[in-house]
């Protein structure tokens, strides 16, 4: 920890190892596309730096985020790869993303008319991945239509991003798509939207723009639509190792590793009588004398509280639930009487609320079932409070770095403990 950092009782633990070796295997997958690693939303929650230089360490080429903060960050950090940015709102800092050679996502006219002024303001020309709304109907310019040609919204865009490039303010390198439900298997979605795409990279082609990168696949279809990898594939979810089609296959059988340990240490173990009520509102009441263990976390670092009464933990070799509600900083577990269930914890032990689960304990899938929602959340929205505590850092090239600059973070030698 650095010198101004107080020893906190709870922790996330990221393996950059898994990272980086989970690239690997998706690179491995998609082997004829190359591999962007979106690190939006400071990765996941896994710390923006620390895992882009595990994910590059494991052949990405390209880096990705939604919103131009974050690229600039991985500028800021020495990181010359190419790098893009996609969601933008007017008056976003276009001059700044040039300067910084980032790529940028266009999706509407106001965006490409910013972007060009940009380009006359700096002198230099901007780098284009137009992005076709195929059929999710959010960010992007509208592609479907009924007839089955391209709609006028993508059409025009297109145009006028040729348009520019003729003035030689912008260079249109690339056509971009997202899909609805690439994580339902066999969805009529998946082959529609391929149409959509295929459509617009035609006309893009009848325009004269030379495109260098077609890319649409997020982790499910880098993991199960292989005719969607084209030139890139963008996969985000399976770089941290979680998988975006649990209700197919769970992470182990794709070769990928959950990088993300959540470590609380047990503050507090006391003994209670049967029929004690427990923490606000006393919706769990101990079924017998018992003891009781007192966590440190709560909805202040991101522990759900719609998980109260069912988040998963695993503490002294017991897999027990959350026991009764989640609060703003603790959380409390039914550890079982004296003698049984995790019978030798004390104030001080580990106790593990998701982990890679190779030792029986928690997922963040876990979370995510008991929460009634997906498991980018559960580890998106762990709170800047955590301490991210990073494993393997020499081995992707980090030794050294110890800090950034959106979250607090400690690095640690491999085979650094969990505490
Ligand atoms: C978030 C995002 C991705 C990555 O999606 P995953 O499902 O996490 O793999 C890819 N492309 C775009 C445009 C995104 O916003």
């Amino acid at each position: 920890m650095t010198s101004t950092d107080v020893h906190s009782p709870a922790r996330l633990v990221v393996d950059l190892r898994a990272i980086r070796d989970n690239v690997a295997e998706l690179a491995r997958r998609a082997a004829g596309a190359r591999l962007l690693a979106v690190v939006k939303g400071d990765a996941y929650g896994h710390g923006l730096v620390p895992t882009a230089r595990a994910a590059l360490a494991g052949g990405a080429t390209w880096l990705g985020t939604a919103q131009l903060a974050e690229s600039l960050a991985l500028r800021a950090a020495g990181i010359d790869v190419p790098v893009i940015s996609w969601l933008h709102g007017p008056g976003a800092d276009f001059v700044r993303a040039l300067e910084a050679d980032v790529d940028l996502g266009v999706s509407a006219p106001w965006a490409l008319a910013e972007i060009e002024a940009a380009a006359v303001a700096t002198g230099r020309v901007a780098r284009l991945h137009v992005k076709i709304d195929t059929g999710l109907a959010r960010n992007g310019a509208f592609g479907p239509s009924p007839d089955g040609s391209l709609g006028a919204d993508a059409r025009s865009l297109l145009e006028a991003a040729a348009d520019a490039e003729q003035r030689g303010t912008v260079r249109v390198v690339g056509l971009m798509s997202h899909f609805v439900e690439s994580d339902e298997p066999g969805s009529p979605t998946i082959r529609a939207q391929q149409d959509v795409f295929e459509r617009a990279d035609a006309y893009a082609s009848g325009l004269g723009l030379g495109l260098q990168v077609r890319h649409m696949a997020n982790s499910a279809a880098t993991l199960t639509v292989p005719d969607s990898h084209y030139d890139l594939v963008r996969p985000g979810l399976a770089i941290y190792g979680l998988s975006p089609v649990p209700q197919v296959a769970g992470p182990a059988e794709y070769g990928l590793r959950p990088a993300m340990t959540f470590v609380a240490d047990v503050a507090n173990v006391k003994s209670v009588p049967a029929g004690q009520g427990v923490s606000y509102g006393h919706t769990y009441v101990t079924p017998r004398a018992t003891r009781l263990a007192l966590l440190p976390v709560g909805y202040a670092d991101g522990v759900p509280r719609h998980a109260s009464g069912s988040g998963p933990v695993l503490v002294g070799g017991l897999r027990t639930r959350l026991a009764g509600r989640v609060c703003m900083d603790q959380v409390v577990v039914d550890i079982g009487p004296p003698g049984e269930g995790a019978a030798t914890v004390e104030s001080g032990d580990p106790a593990v609320l998701f982990g890679d689960g190779s030792d029986g304990g928690p997922t963040a899938q876990d979370w995510a079932d008991a929460a009634g929602t997906i498991s980018y959340e559960i580890v998106t929205r762990m709170s800047g409070r955590l301490p991210r505590v990073y494993l393997g850092a020499d081995e992707v090239g980090m030794t050294g770095q110890t800090t950034d600059s959106t979250t607090r973070t400690t690095t640690r030698t491999a085979g650094g403990a969990d505490r």
